[in-house]
C-alpha cells in the first residue's frame, strides 16, 4: 500500500474530528449528560509525528501511545505544551523507567506487579504518577488487566502503594456480537467506578472512567464512560498493522 501523503492525512483528521466531536456531544446529550463530561484521547499509534503535531494545532487536547519505544522516538518533538499525553498499551515493569516525567497518566495498570513497579520508581526519581486500573472485564485470556471479581482487593493494594494516585478505571471490552451485549460490559464497569467512588476510599480516585473506542464510543458514553479513546476514525485506518 502506498503511504498516504502528510496532506492527505491532515486532511483525513480535519474532516473526521469535527464530526467525532459532534457525535461525542450527540451521544452525551442523548444521555442526559454535558458535552464536556466526556474527554476525547486520540490514540495514535503508527500516527507520524507531523500529523499529531497538525492535530494539536487544530486544538486536540489529548493524546495517548501504545508503545513506548513509539512515544520515545516522538516525545521530543511533539507539541506538548497544548496537549496531555498518557500511556495507554501494554506496559513491561523494565520500561516503566521511561514514562516518568512523560505520560500524565498510565491507563494500563492491571496488575499489582506493575503498579508496585511504578511506585518503586516514583520513590526512586521523587515524582508520582496518576494511573488507571485496567480491568478485563471480558475475563478474556488474551488481554490485560485486573478481572472485576479482583478489582476491589486490586484496588485496596496499590492504592497503598506511595507515589501512585488511582483516578479512574480502563477496559477494552471484547468484540461483541450485538450492542445489548457490548452495553452490558460498558454498564458492568460504569457500576464498578460508582461503587468504588461511594466507598470513598482514601488515595482513590474516580475521576475518569476511560472506554470506547472508534466502533463503540457513543455506546460507551450512553452507559457512563468519561473519556473515549478513539484512533482510526480521527486519523484513518492505520498503514500498519498493529498488535
Ligand atoms: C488503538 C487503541 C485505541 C483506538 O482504537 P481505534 O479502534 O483505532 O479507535 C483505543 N485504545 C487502545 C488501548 C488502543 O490501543
Amino acid at each position: 500500500m502506498m503511504e498516504k501523503s502528510y496532506s492527505e492525512r491532515f486532511q483525513i483528521f480535519d474532516e473526521n474530528y469535527p464530526r467525532i466531536l459532534e457525535e461525542i456531544a450527540k451521544a452525551a446529550e442523548k444521555a442526559g449528560r454535558k458535552p464536556e463530561e466526556i474527554t476525547l484521547l486520540a490514540a495514535t499509534k503508527t500516527v507520524p509525528l507531523e500529523v499529531i503535531n497538525h492535530a494539536i494545532d487544530q486544538g486536540l487536547s489529548c493524546l495517548g501511545e501504545n508503545r513506548v519505544q513509539e512515544l520515545l522516538e516522538k516525545y521530543d518533538g511533539l507539541h506538548k505544551e497544548h496537549c496531555d499525553i498518557q500511556f495507554i498499551g501494554q506496559l513491561q515493569t523494565n520500561k516503566v523507567k521511561y514514562l516518568l516525567g512523560k505520560v500524565s497518566c498510565i491507563q494500563s495498570v492491571g496488575s499489582v506487579k506493575l503498579a508496585k513497579e511504578i511506585s518503586r520508581l516514583c520513590l526512586k526519581e521523587n515524582t508520582s504518577m496518576k494511573v488507571l486500573i485496567e480491568v478485563n472485564i471480558g475475563r478474556e485470556e488474551s488481554k490485560g488487566g485486573v478481572m472485576p471479581e479482583a478489582l476491589l482487593e486490586t484496588v485496596d493494594e496499590i492504592r497503598q502503594l506511595p507515589g501512585i494516585q488511582i483516578a479512574g478505571l480502563m477496559a477494552i471490552p471484547p468484540i461483541c456480537e450485538n450492542k445489548a451485549e457490548l452495553c452490558g460490559y460498558f454498564s458492568a464497569m460504569r457500576q464498578s467506578y460508582v461503587d468504588i467512588a461511594a466507598k470513598k476510599i482514601d488515595n482513590v480516585r474516580m475521576d475518569c472512567l476511560s472506554m470506547g473506542m472508534s466502533s463503540d464510543f457513543p455506546e460507551a458514553i450512553a452507559c457512563g464512560a468519561t473519556m473515549v479513546r478513539v484512533g482510526s476514525s480521527l486519523f484513518g485506518k492505520r498503514d500498519y498493522p498493529q498488535h
